[in-house]
């Protein structure tokens, strides 16, 4: 279907709020939103089967429910992260971060607050990691027990090679961390393909839930040798996953609303195909959105090969007339919420492809995009 067929700019989400072209928070459905309208007790068997449901869903999306077990985080993405590296990493232990974007710094950020020695192997932002940089690390360092990587890297869009990031640390005896919060439930990853030691997503990304639970995918043999490793009593993963095994419940208040929510979430999410269906989607919203600013002059950071699905960084248009925060806010009061690049290597601005928009969503906001430009007085998104 050509862009021009599909609905034009009247944005909005059912709920009437604009539209979230954001990583996360992101716009959700309106049956997600409406299954939090209940009270329920922490202890109430309701929820407890619920938040079963939501931990097996995990592991089943993973086809990991024999060898990995989910256990839940309080909070945002990233008190998953320091909950993964605080549990899993022993203080005997050195993790070897791939960075190539502001969620590889993250870890190496919580790696220094834990007092966990890292390592940091470094490529610039539109490159993926070094294999051979890698094998070189591992072989030369065998202090490094843990290696982490960035599944898509949010801060540019780029698709990290996590499959053969995994073989190379299988073949060399160590473990795997992956931060996949911006592509679990869009991307596959499975154990069998890149063997990890843990994963750790969250509700309010590709499973398009609402903000405040974390989530870590963990080995089970590896999360039972990890008691007593977390210098941290409320990040503590090997506490939280026996007190949730022996009485069913958290340690602390769950942020029951976001799991009522997220229950849902993954039921549409299994409606929509599970993550192919779901994944197919956003590779949808991504084509439109790039050939549609591409066509307008806008150049990607990314070539198409390195692009993950989700979230596209474009360059900052060269013709002086472009200004992004009147271009923010053009979008914005015609409902497209929109992200400003987070890159060093380059001036730069991002649309995010995920959350409950299509196509036709992509389409609109192309059309915002055109309207705010003729109004700046902008000819072409061509950047320098
Ligand atoms: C969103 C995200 C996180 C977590 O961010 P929070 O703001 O803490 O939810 C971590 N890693 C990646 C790659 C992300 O995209």
């Amino acid at each position: 279907m050509a862009e021009a067929d599909l609905r034009p700019s009247v944005a909005a989400s059912e709920t009437g709020d604009p539209l979230l072209l954001t990583p996360g928070p992101l716009t959700t459905s309106l049956s997600v939103k409406r299954a939090m309208l209940h009270d329920w007790g922490s202890r109430d068997e309701g929820f407890l089967a619920m938040n079963r449901r939501v931990l097996a869903a995990i592991a089943d999306l993973a086809e990991a429910g024999d060898s990995h077990v989910a256990v839940p985080m309080q909070g945002s993405g990233t008190f998953a992260v320091e909950a993964m590296i605080a549990t899993l990493v022993p203080a005997s232990g050195k993790l070897l971060v791939l960075v190539n974007g502001a969620y590889g710094k993250r870890a190496l950020a919580i790696c220094a607050r834990l007092g966990r020695a890292s390592a940091a192997l470094e490529t610039p932002e539109d490159r993926p990691p070094d294999l051979a940089a890698l094998e070189r690390a591992l072989a030369d360092d065998p202090a490094i027990s843990h290696v982490l990587a960035v599944h898509c890297e949010t801060t540019s869009g780029i698709l990290n090679p996590i499959e053969e990031i995994a073989a190379r640390v299988a073949a060399a005896g160590r473990k795997l961390l992956v931060d996949s919060m911006s592509a679990f439930g869009a991307l596959p990853i499975t154990p069998a393909a890149a063997p990890f030691e843990a994963l750790a997503a969250s509700s309010n990304k590709c499973l398009e839930g609402v903000p405040g639970l974390g989530f870590v995918l963990c080995e089970k043999a590896a999360l039972a040798a990890a008691a007593g490793h977390a210098p941290s009593l409320s990040l503590d993963l090997a506490d939280q996953q026996a007190a949730l095994a022996k009485t069913g419940q958290y340690r602390f208040t769950p942020p029951i609303h976001v799991i009522a929510a997220l229950d849902q979430a993954i039921r549409e999410h299994a409606a929509e195909g599970g993550v192919a269906g779901r994944g197919a989607r956003y590779y949808e919203n991504c084509r439109v959105l790039v050939e549609g600013m591409r066509a307008r002059g806008f150049q990607t950071l990314l070539p198409d090969a390195l692009q993950a699905p989700i979230i596209v960084t474009f360059r900052t248009p060269v013709d002086p007339a472009f200004d992004f925060q009147r271009f923010y806010d053009g979008l914005a009061a015609r409902g497209y919420l929109i992200y400003p690049g987070k890159l060093t290597v380059a001036e730069s601005f991002r649309m995010g492809c995920i959350g409950r928009l299509d196509r036709a969503d992509m389409a609109g906001a192309l059309a915002a995009v055109d309207a705010v430009m003729a109004e700046m007085g902008v000819a072409a998104g061509a950047p320098a």
